[in-house]
């Protein structure tokens, strides 16, 4: 499958649905604390979509277990060492988690997908340092994604900085191309060598999301068959934004 290059009209939809992805994860952030229910953040999101003429792009999409159901909500609220696809519920925050929440959004036919893991309150050290250099890393592959360059030197940048910080990262999911669908071609792991894949070109848009552990980075999926944790039960993070490849500096779109 070829990587598509967008139009200058897609391009302009798609700043539009990164912007109300944008509105939607700022609102959330702004209203976690403890004894907010992940259920009360999922509405707030919803709220923000919908009422910018936006649908929700999490709901309804496919379990890629067949037996199980598709997405029921707006965001993945997911809690320490939870790291992606936790279901918004009755489950209510408390003073000293991270809280990752991943939140997607349709409008005008075009996708916005980006995620942040937030602090409840207090957090410890540990906990802030991974924040800080999951964060990092993403900034580093947005940096990364210019012209001249391949995806292997995004992929590399991620893996080698969340590395040399001493985590790990996750290898079961990866960054992917955005446009009219959330997850189309191609696919950026957060690991891989210098000059290798496909040289990156004015035009393209793709979702970087490094997923970064403290230890051993295996995941499982709970018995909701949604909810993906780390086995070792150490914290992850996760923080994404949707990219636009140009001439000269890249461009984030979910902002
Ligand atoms: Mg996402
Ligand atoms: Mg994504």
């Amino acid at each position: 499958m070829p990587i598509t290059l967008r139009s200058e009209t897609a391009v302009a939809a798609m700043r539009r649905a990164g912007h109300v992805n944008a509105l939607a994860l700022e609102a959330v952030c702004d209203a976690v604390r403890p004894g907010i229910s992940t259920g009360e953040l999922d509405r707030i999101a919803e709220d923000v979509i919908r009422s910018h003429g936006g649908t929700p792009a999490f709901v309804d999409y496919p379990n890629s277990d067949p037996a199980g159901p598709p997405y029921p909500a707006t965001i993945n609220a997911s809690i320490d060492d939870e790291l992606v696809h936790g279901l918004p519920g009755r489950r209510r925050l408390r003073e000293g988690q991270i809280l990752s929440i991943d939140v997607g959004t349709i409008l005008d036919g075009y996708v916005g997908d980006s995620a942040v893991t937030v602090p409840v309150g207090r957090i410890s050290e540990e906990a802030q340092r991974l924040l800080d250099v999951t964060r990092e890393a993403l900034r580093l592959g947005i940096e990364a994604s210019r012209v001249g360059n391949r995806l292997g030197d995004v992929s590399s940048a991620i893996q080698q900085w969340a590395e040399s910080q001493g985590y790990q990262v996750v290898r079961e999911y990866t960054g992917h191309g955005v446009g009219r669908d959330m997850h189309e071609e191609p696919q950026i792991p957060n690991w891989g060598k210098p000059d290798r894949g496909a040289p990156l070109r004015a035009g393209m848009t793709y979702a970087l999301e490094p997923m970064l552990t403290i230890g051993e980075p295996k995941l499982y999926v709970k018995r909701d068959r949604w909810t993906v944790a780390t086995v070792s039960g150490a914290l992850c993070a996760h923080f994404e934004h949707t990219i636009l490849v140009t001439d000269a500096d890249p461009e984030i779109l979910t902002i």
